[in-house]
C-alpha cells in the first residue's frame, strides 16, 4: 500500500521576493514504513523567516533547500504507522519535516510530544524554536537586568512575544515595535509591554525616544535596516544589541545604518547569535517557559491558516508582515 502525500518543493531560487513560480505542490506515493521507518501525518507545519534563506544557492548558515525536493522545517504530527515501539500509532511527534502532508521518518528524527502541556502549535512556537530563540536572545545574548530598558522589533511575532514579555518578567521597562496600531495597542493591552510603537507611522527615531527619554540599554534586533539604525541612536553607554535576524534585508537590501561610529563612542556590545548553538540550552528553556505557560503567566498568540494549499501565501504573509500576530502555523489536519 502506498500513502498519498502533498508536498511543496522549491522549483527555482528567487531572486528578491519568492513568487508563485518559484515553488509547486506536488503529489507523490510514500510506501509503507520499512525497518526503523515511522509514517507521520503532518498536523501543522511552521513557516519561518529563515526559510528565505535556504531559498537561496549559497547557504548562510543553514543548508540550501534542493531544487525539485521538498521545502522542510519544524512541523507537528501524528504517527500513522510505526515499525519503532518508542513511537506507537497515534503518538504526537514534533519533526523537521515541514511543508508536506505526509513524511517517512527515521526515529531519530522525532520528537514525542506531550498534548497536555500545551496543545500542539505551541511546540512550533512559544515551547519550540521561536520560544528558545526569545529565551536565549533575552536572557543569554541579552543579559538582560532589572531596572532596564528593552526594546524588542518585530514585537508582535513569534519571537518578539516572548522576548518582551520574558524581559518585562525579568524588571524591565520593555518597548516593542510593530507594524500598525493595532498591533501597537495589542502589545501593551493584551501582552503587558510599557509601549507599542508603530514602525510604519514614520520617524521610528522620534517615538523611541518619547516612548525611552532615558535611553535603551538592550535592543533585541529582528529587523535591522532603520530599526538598527535606531537603535545605535538610542542605545545607552555599553548598551547590548541581541542581533537575531535582520528581516527587512531577506528580499532586497536595506539601507545600512550611517551612524555606525556610535558603536565605539558609546562602547556597545553588539552580539549575533543563532538558535541551533544554544540547543543545549533547551531543558532550562522548556522547563521555565512550561512553568509559565501552567500559571497562565504569559500570552502566546497563534496565528492559525487553514490547508496544505494555504502554506507558500501564509510564507509571504510572514515577511511581508501586516497580517499574523504570534507564531504563524499551518493547519493541515486534524488529530484522530
Ligand atoms: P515574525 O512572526 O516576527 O514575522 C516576521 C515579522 O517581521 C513580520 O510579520 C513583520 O511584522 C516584520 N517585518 C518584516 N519586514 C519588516 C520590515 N521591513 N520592517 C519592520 N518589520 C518587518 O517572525 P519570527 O518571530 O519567526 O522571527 C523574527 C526574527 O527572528 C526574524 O528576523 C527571524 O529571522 C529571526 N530569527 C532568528 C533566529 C536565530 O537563530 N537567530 C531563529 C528564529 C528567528 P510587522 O507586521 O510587525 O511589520
Amino acid at each position: 500500500m502506498t500513502t498519498q502525500s502533498r508536498q511543496w518543493q522549491l522549483v527555482r531560487r528567487p531572486r528578491g521576493w519568492p513568487v508563485a513560480d518559484d515553488v509547486a505542490l506536488v503529489e507523490v506515493d510514500l510506501p509503507d514504513p520499512a525497518d526503523d521507518q515511522v509514517l507521520v501525518r503532518n498536523l501543522y507545519l511552521s513557516v519561518d523567516p529563515y526559510m528565505r534563506g535556504r531559498m537561496n544557492e549559497a547557504a548562510s548558515y543553514a543548508a540550501a533547500y534542493q531544487l525539485g525536493k521538498p521545502m522542510y522545517g519544524g512541523a507537528v504530527g501524528q504517527v500513522v504507522g510505526s515499525r519503532d515501539g518508542r513511537f506507537p500509532e497515534g503518538s504526537f511527534v514534533r519533526t523537521g519535516k515541514a511543508w508536506r502532508t505526509h513524511a517517512l521518518c527515521h526515529p531519530d528524527e522525532l520528537e514525542l510530544l506531550d498534548p497536555s502541556v500545551a496543545p500542539l502549535p505551541a511546540y512550533l512556537g512559544v515551547l519550540g524554536m521561536p520560544g528558545l530563540t526569545a529565551w536565549v536572545g533575552t536572557f543569554d545574548i541579552g543579559e538582560v537586568r532589572p531596572g532596564e530598558t528593552f526594546w524588542v522589533s518585530a514585537a508582535s511575532g513569534a519571537v518578539g512575544t516572548l522576548a518582551g514579555q520574558l524581559a518585562k518578567r525579568a524588571g524591565c521597562r520593555v518597548i516593542g515595535s510593530a507594524g500598525g496600531a493595532d498591533k501597537a495597542r495589542l502589545l501593551v493591552d493584551e501582552l503587558g509591554f510599557d509601549v507599542g510603537l508603530d514602525h510604519r507611522a514614520g520617524d521610528l527615531e522620534g517615538q523611541l525616544r518619547a516612548a525611552a527619554p532615558d535611553g535603551v540599554d538592550v535592543y533585541f534586533e529582528n529587523v535591522g535596516g532603520e530599526h538598527l539604525r535606531t537603535a545605535l541612536a538610542c542605545l545607552n553607554p555599553f548598551g547590548r544589541i541581541a542581533a537575531c535576524g535582520m528581516i527587512s534585508d531577506y528580499n532586497e537590501r536595506s539601507p545600512g545604518p550611517d551612524n555606525l561610529f556610535v558603536i565605539v563612542a558609546k562602547k556597545l556590545t553588539i552580539r549575533g547569535f543563532i538558535v541551533s548553538d544554544h540547543a543545549h540550552r533547551t531543558p532550562v528553556f522548556t522547563r521555565h517557559v512550561a512553568g509559565l505557560l501552567r500559571e497562565g503567566a504569559i500570552r502566546y498568540p497563534e496565528t492559525v491558516v487553514e490547508g496544505i494549499e494555504s502554506t507558500f501565501e501564509a510564507f509571504l504573509g510572514l515577511l511581508r508582515g501586516g497580517t499574523h500576530v504570534g507564531k504563524l502555523v499551518v493547519k493541515v489536519g486534524d488529530p484522530q
